[in-house]
């Protein structure tokens, strides 16, 4: 018998990983169905999806958006119903009628919606690292009580998962490290002293990922890896002094897991998000993902750097806060996401200096008490108070641009 095509929603499917995820599910149309996607304003991108895959709703964050996605779609004879807000995302994401949701927004706008589709026990793609990282303890325990299965889309986390054993059970009993490989970045090897002058255009160019803004300037500064630090820390239960970042410039191995034995098992590909999204989509099969091969007979050399010299550390003060944060408090992750989401933005929009992200991640870590988030609503509480904190210190940082 044929199985049934599984249902899916793409939650930020204007953005980078939401448009690869198309891509890969245009290849399989008789497994998949697209029935509902989400952005926050772009409105002729998302014109454009509705009329290529038809979905049955359509929801924009922002109301003005919906209701001039509402009139075009119209002025089209398209069918998709358009629905608005952050409320209606979750509507989405925890929907009787979605099999599958991706979970692609990016920030901690992306936490409810993530939380939602947890618990309804959807298959749940996480892509969305900032959810887990303001949210980690709530967002297992709701995968664990909606009994749905949660795949990791971040391709360090896409290789982890896949070098480790089927069953959870088994992982802590058998690890002995996490190593993450991470690429250093446009600013690898530039002086320090030159970041201050570094341009959100610069920021922007990784030299092998092709990403939306916010993880581009975070991958500059590091501090996305160490967002995958902690998120690598929730994923697999692994405590902070078992968890490594190597730096790794090809991005040919995207992690590795060193076993107690001395073992190490590595997950190998080319830069292409549609690896972990596929392996996401059709685990615990595997289908194509359109991604080019490696070719090792022009691969010259792999080659590896420790993060942590001297001179690292200066580049990229922001790493050492993950492990920081992990040891500090659940609260801690969560006050460090919201002051670097806030840093991020004001640098983008030229308000501080490149090399003043760090100072609001610090800042706001010192000048914010987290209380011990049990709720959705702490963690928003705590969220919102280390914005307010953070964007206190971007202002006072302001006319040094
Ligand atoms: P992007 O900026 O390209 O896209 C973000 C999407 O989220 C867009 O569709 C946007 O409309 C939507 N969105 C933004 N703010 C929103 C809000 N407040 N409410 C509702 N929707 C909102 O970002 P991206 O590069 O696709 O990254 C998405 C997530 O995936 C991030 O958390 C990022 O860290 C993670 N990720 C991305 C990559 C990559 O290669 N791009 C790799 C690993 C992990
Ligand atoms: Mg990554």
């Amino acid at each position: 018998m044929k199985a049934r095509r599984l249902r899916l929603a793409v939650l930020g499917s204007t953005g980078s990983i939401g448009m690869s995820t198309l891509d890969v599910a245009a290849r399989h149309p008789d497994r998949f169905e697209v029935a509902a996607l989400t952005a926050h304003t772009q409105v002729d991108a998302m014109l454009a999806q509705c009329e290529r895959f038809r979905p049955r709703v359509a929801v924009m964050a922002s109301a003005d958006h919906a209701q001039v996605l509402a009139q075009k779609l119209k002025e089209k004879r398209l069918q998709t119903q358009v629905d608005q807000g952050l409320r209606a995302i979750e509507q989405i994401a925890s929907d009787e009628a979605v099999d599958v949701v991706m979970a692609a927004i990016v920030g901690a706008a992306g936490l409810a919606p993530c939380l939602a589709a947890a618990r309804a026990g959807k298959r749940l793609l996480l892509a969305n690292k900032e959810a887990l990282v303001v949210g980690g303890a709530l967002f297992m325990r709701a995968v664990r009580e909606g009994g749905g299965a949660l795949l990791p889309i971040d391709s360090e986390h896409s290789a982890i998962f896949q070098s480790l054993p089927e069953d959870p059970a088994q992982w802590a009993a058998r690890i002995d490290k996490i190593i993450l490989t991470a690429s250093g970045g446009p600013f690898r090897t530039r002086d320090a002293a030159t970041l201050r002058e570094v341009t959100p255009h610069q920021a922007c160019a990784h030299p092998n990922w092709s990403m939306g803004r916010k993880i581009s300037v975070d991958s500059a500064t590091m501090m996305n890896k160490a967002l995958e630090v902690i998120e690598a820390h929730h994923l697999f239960g692994v405590p902070p002094d078992r968890l490594q970042v190597v730096i790794h410039p090809q991005s040919v191995i995207h992690s590795m897991v060193q076993y107690k034995d001395g073992s190490v098992l590595a997950q190998l590909g080319t830069p292409d998000m549609r690896v972990p999204i596929a392996y996401g989509l059709a685990w615990p099969q595997r289908i194509e993902s359109g991604a080019a091969r490696l070719d090792f007979g022009a691969l010259q050399h792999l080659t590896f750097e420790p993060a942590d010299t001297p001179a690292h550390r200066v580049r990229f003060p922001g790493l050492a806060l993950a492990w920081h944060a992990l040891r500090a408090s659940e609260g801690t992750c969560a006050v460090l996401n919201a002051a670097n989401e806030v840093a991020v933005q004001a640098f983008l929009e030229q308000r501080i200096r490149f090399d003043q992200i760090h100072a609001v991640n610090e800042a706001t870590l010192a000048a914010v008490a987290p209380n011990n988030p049990a709720s959705l609503g702490d963690l928003l509480e705590l969220d919102a108070r280390a914005r307010a904190k953070a964007l206190v210190k971007v202002k006072h940082l302001a006319p040094s641009v």
